[in-house]
């Protein structure tokens, strides 16, 4: 495996491998990997993809600067995890690699950005994420580009842009890979305490609340969320610390009254300072 700092040097070792016939298939992460991570390289690796990873703390998809700088960041260790699951060359750019003095293109993908994430985190951050996927896009140049259902809204984003913006690139949605206790794998997850990591399981234990109730016939949103909004409460979670716990239309995002059709149910929680979010869908 190679580590690439610069965009020229990367778009060489991408024009190799193509020239000498590969498909090339794109990772973007943040680094701090993690077994999620690892499950889309090694997803992009079974295709018999060249795999480029790449690692870059997005500074325009942060609403704030401390969490921006509370980031975890671990290269070294990446690029052993990163290597270990198949990946060719991993692009670890500068932030003036991707953004130079002067920088002013941004891409608004429209509706689907502003609910959920898009009104906690602000309008600022899905512009940040569907601005540096372009960039990453035209970069690479990839023929597929994986990515987690775990940031469900994120997937819709990315689908927006790859639509409207006509990239010729398949889109693999890999499913959350969770920790045997239910706990979906974050970057985050290491700024918890052994306490913090308990009280985090309310996200799972709600959103499997919701599916239970689903299960057993309930369709009303709202007492589906009341269900979930009891299993948070039940660890302590209530008030200011759940941003949102939602059931939503799974193409749109539009809030649903009745889970009628495919829906999305999911929740943004703050534990001991650190924000966490999950998501499983609902299909009747
Ligand atoms: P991040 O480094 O958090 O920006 O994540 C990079 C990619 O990994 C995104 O497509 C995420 O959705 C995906 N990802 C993060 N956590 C998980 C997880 N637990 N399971 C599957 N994919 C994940």
């Amino acid at each position: 495996m190679q580590v690439v700092q610069s965009i020229s040097e990367l778009r060489q070792r991408v024009a190799d491998a193509r020239g000498a016939g590969h498909r090339i298939a794109l990772v973007p992460t943040m680094g701090a990997l993690h077994d999620g991570h690892v499950s889309l390289i090694r997803a992009a690796r079974q295709e018999r993809a060249f795999v480029v990873v790449s690692l870059f703390v997005n500074p325009t998809q942060f609403n704030e600067a401390r969490d921006l700088a509370a980031y975890p960041r671990d290269e070294a260790r990446d690029a052993e995890l990163a290597e270990a699951a198949g990946c060719d060359v991993l692009f670890a750019p500068p932030a003036a690699e991707m953004y130079s003095t002067g920088f002013g293109t941004f891409i608004d993908v429209g509706p689907i950005a502003l609910p959920l994430e898009g009104e906690s985190r602000g309008p600022l951050h899905f512009r940040g994420v569907a601005t540096v996927v372009a960039k990453l896009f035209n970069i690479v140049q990839p023929d597929a580009a994986y990515f987690g259902q775990k940031d469900a809204q994120q997937t819709l984003v990315i689908r927006q842009l790859v639509r409207d913006l006509n990239f010729p690139i398949d889109l693999h949605i890999e499913p959350t890979v969770r920790e045997p206790s239910g706990l979906a794998l974050s970057s985050r997850n290491r700024r918890l305490s052994d306490a913090g990591r308990e009280k985090a399981l309310g996200l799972i234990e709600a959103l499997r609340a919701i599916e239970e109730r689903f299960d057993a016939g309930e369709r009303e949103a709202q007492v589906l969320e009341a269900a979930g909004r009891a299993a948070l409460a039940a660890r302590d979670l209530a008030g200011k610390d759940v941003e949102y716990l939602t059931v939503s239309d799974y193409e749109t995002l539009a809030r649903l009254r009745r889970v009628d059709t495919r829906a999305l149910v999911s929740t943004a929680v703050t534990v001991e300072g650190v924000r966490l979010i999950d998501n499983v869908v609902l299909t009747p």
